[in-house]
């Protein structure tokens, strides 16, 4: 049973306009397996902070946040996803906030699908080190290096957006330029500005975060599944976290490694970013 809790979650489900739910799959990992450990590991460097989150005011534990702990569905990708659909749908439904934390980044397919069910239009901004714009990897679909393509498939390219990105397969090059995907590169997020990139993209009253931490370079965040050099830094992460709050609905946060994190620095890092966007978020609130 599960009983560790993300520092300051103090009220339960039906007090709660924030919830966290842990999703500890990483059944279709690839190179470093080891993300299903990322949700309490995560956890447990949270109680590392203070509650008071200074630069934005806000004091955590005062907030109305509700740990759910973790996703008791393993086995198949598919699965998983019904599982997460369906808690992802009850948490929605009541107009609170959900915050996921996994696993691999196979789960945003499954909260996209829930959204989908309850907003008639929002758009996904997902931060990446990968494209993640395979039609299949290694004969699965439901894959974390499909993400951005079944996403796609679910909403239109049109509403999804991708920051960060500096891997990809010539595939998906092609791929993503025939369905008119729009992508940003680190260096092209740091010569133009985040600001100026997000204020001049299409995007929906309502926006979908899902933050995959291997967008961070990993001499700051060592501990993913597959590390890529040349990364952003926790600082952009925040501000694009901040420059988004008024509009966001929902967060993931995926791929972190704990396996493979010997200082435990990426957890601290992981559990540090929750911490802001709670703060974020409500400081903004939207959430009613
Ligand atoms: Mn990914
Ligand atoms: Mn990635």
């Amino acid at each position: 049973m599960q009983t560790l809790k993300f520092a300051d979650c103090n009220r339960e489900f039906q007090d709660a306009k924030i919830v966290i739910l842990g999703v500890p799959f990483d059944a279709t990992s690839s190179f470093r397996a080891g993300s299903r450990h990322a949700p309490n590991a995560v956890r447990e460097a949270s109680w590392n902070f203070e509650s008071y989150i200074q630069e934005l005011d806000v004091d955590l534990a005062a907030l109305p946040v509700c740990d759910l702990g973790n996703l008791e569905e393993f086995g198949k990708a598919e699965s998983m996803l019904k599982a997460l659909e369906f808690e992802v749908c009850k948490i929605i439904e009541k107009n609170k906030f959900p915050i996921l934390l996994g696993g691999e980044h196979t789960l945003t397919i499954g909260v996209v699908k829930a959204l989908k069910k309850q907003y008639k239009e929002f758009s996904v901004m997902i931060l990446d080190a990968h494209l993640d714009f395979r039609n299949e990897y290694l004969g699965v679909k439901n894959s974390h290096a499909c993400v951005t393509r079944r996403i796609s498939e679910e909403i239109g390219c049109e509403n999804v957006y991708s920051f960060g990105v500096r891997s990809l397969s010539k595939e998906e090059k092609v791929s993503s330029e025939k369905l008119k995907l729009k992508y940003f590169t680190v260096s092209e997020l740091r010569e133009k500005k985040i600001s100026n990139i997000i204020k001049n993209l299409n995007l929906k009253e309502k926006i979908y975060l899902s933050l995959d931490f291997d967008v961070i370079d990993p001499s700051f965040a060592p501990g993913v599944s597959n590390p890529e050099p040349l990364g952003l830094n926790l600082n952009e992460i925040l501000n694009c976290i901040k420059l988004l709050s008024s509009k966001l609905v929902g967060f993931d946060i995926v791929e972190v490694c704990p396996s493979y994190d010997n200082s435990g620095i990426t957890s601290i890092l992981a559990a540090k970013t929750i911490q802001y966007l709670v703060a974020s978020v409500w400081r903004v609130s939207k959430i009613e």
